[in-house]
């Protein structure tokens, strides 16, 4: 392709994939291309690679935002592509170290090569002794160091020969939409959108959901919420956000149940109209931020409760995640900044006092019955708002 550079793609687990690896590459492909759109792009797909011609027009913004946040890719960078002939080989290799400066030429490298066509005359150590010596003709001072070096230069010898330098991460997993479809529980907090990231890692698809109270909840708590679906939607490949209109909801429940029961009751009502949105979606699974004993509705019985009130299958990724590991996926996936902002959710303001904690689930689920709260959740289903957010982070 004319004017374009090349991206090799590595792939993890789905090189891994037995018979259905083919819809796990082709799959992946499509996520990339969703996030190029646009661009004039041309796809090459290789054992445990994938290559992408990508237009010169694309900037390269767009090109690592697009590889960085794609579940299946585990990690990239620009390549060349040559001939097989050592000769040759020598030469991209210089041009290449030229063109992305090796590291100013200063501290350690090590290169390593790979022969996927084995007929090549030369072995992998033989390659990696001659590219080292490009490195060294040209960087006299760069110094050799196998096990921790700075810098790589590969070399994949396949149907051409293949050079890059230092491979940026991608964030592993499987691709979107290759695990069906959910629905993320998102609420202000720093919990959801990490559970959100953690199941899109494992190849779902998602749609999110905010129970919103206004005015108990501040508009502000819904433009939070909005900012967050909006910078999980890359890792998600794009996803709808339903705004659930709960007061009245809310206040029915603090009007209909007893006091250390109302955040279980709320749970429930939530469980109902997540489980309608989701299935008119075509989605199966429910995704909540939820971690063991991190509060009150956390505990084994309430989320018990919680289970038996929902028809699809309740996912909680990080039930056995330690707050602060949970926030050190918030701050790499870029949540945490935004989740820490003041506005509280709506749960925080009719949380009772002393709640109850180890519910009994047949008890609760006779009085989640007899407050008769459905017809009112059909209302705020009938009202929910819509906000789509593309691949790209923005609305549509
Ligand atoms: P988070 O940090 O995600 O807000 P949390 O530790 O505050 O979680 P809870 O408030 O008990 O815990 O909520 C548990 C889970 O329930 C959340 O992770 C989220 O999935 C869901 N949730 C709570 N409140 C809402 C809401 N207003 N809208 C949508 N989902 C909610
Ligand atoms: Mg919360």
């Amino acid at each position: 392709m004319k004017d374009s550079t090349l991206y090799l793609i590595r792939l993890g687990e789905i090189s891994l994939k037995g018979l259905n690896r083919d819809s796990f590459e082709k799959r992946l492909k499509q996520n990339i291309k969703q996030k190029l759109k646009g661009y004039r792009t041309q796809v090459n797909r290789q054992k445990g690679r994938i290559f992408f011609e990508i237009s010169n027009e694309c900037p390269k913004e767009t090109i690592e935002l697009a590889l960085g946040t794609t579940f299946g890719v585990v990690g990239y960078s620009r390549c060349l592509r040559c001939e097989k002939e050592i000769s040759v080989i020598r030469e991209t290799a210089k041009r290449l170290i030229a063109e992305e400066p090796f590291n100013k030429g200063v501290g350690t490298f090590k290169s390593i090569a790979k022969r996927a066509d084995k007929s090549f005359p030369m072995t992998s150590y033989e390659i990696d002794c001659s590219l080292g010596e490009v490195v060294h003709e040209i960087y006299p001072e760069m110094t050799v160091d196998v096990k921790h070096p700075d810098l790589t230069i590969h070399c994949e010898i396949r149907d051409q020969a293949y050079l890059y330098t230092s491979p940026k991460p991608g964030p592993g997993g499987l691709p979107v939409s290759t695990a069906g479809k959910g629905m993320l529980l998102l609420s202000g907090g720093i919990d959801s959108p990490v559970a959100g990231y953690r199941m899109a890692q494992r190849g779902l698809k998602m749609d999110c959901i905010y129970f919103h109270a206004y005015p108990y909840t501040s508009d502000q708590a819904l433009e939070k919420v909005k900012t967050l679906a909006s910078l999980i939607a890359p890792y998600l490949q794009g996803t709808r956000l339903h705004v659930i209109p709960f007061t009245e909801a809310q206040l029915w429940i603090k009007q209909h149940s007893r006091e250390d029961e109302t955040t279980l009751m709320f749970r429930a009502a939530m469980m109902y109209v997540a489980n309608a949105i989701s299935k008119s979606q075509e989605g199966s699974c429910i995704v909540t931020g939820e971690a063991l004993s991190q509060v009150a509705s956390q505990t084994l019985e309430s989320m018990a409760f919680t289970d038996s009130m929902s028809e699809q299958l309740v996912l909680r990724p990080l039930v056995g995640m330690d707050k602060q590991e949970i926030m050190n996926l918030a701050m790499k996936i870029g949540t945490y900044e935004t989740s820490i902002l003041p506005y509280e959710d709506c749960c925080v303001i009719f949380s009772p006092k002393h709640p109850l904690v180890h519910p009994d689930k047949s008890v609760e689920q006779e009085h989640y019955r007899a407050m008769a709260i459905e017809p009112l959740l059909e209302e705020a289903i009938k009202n929910t708002e819509i906000v789509d957010f593309g691949a790209d982070g923005l609305t549509r």
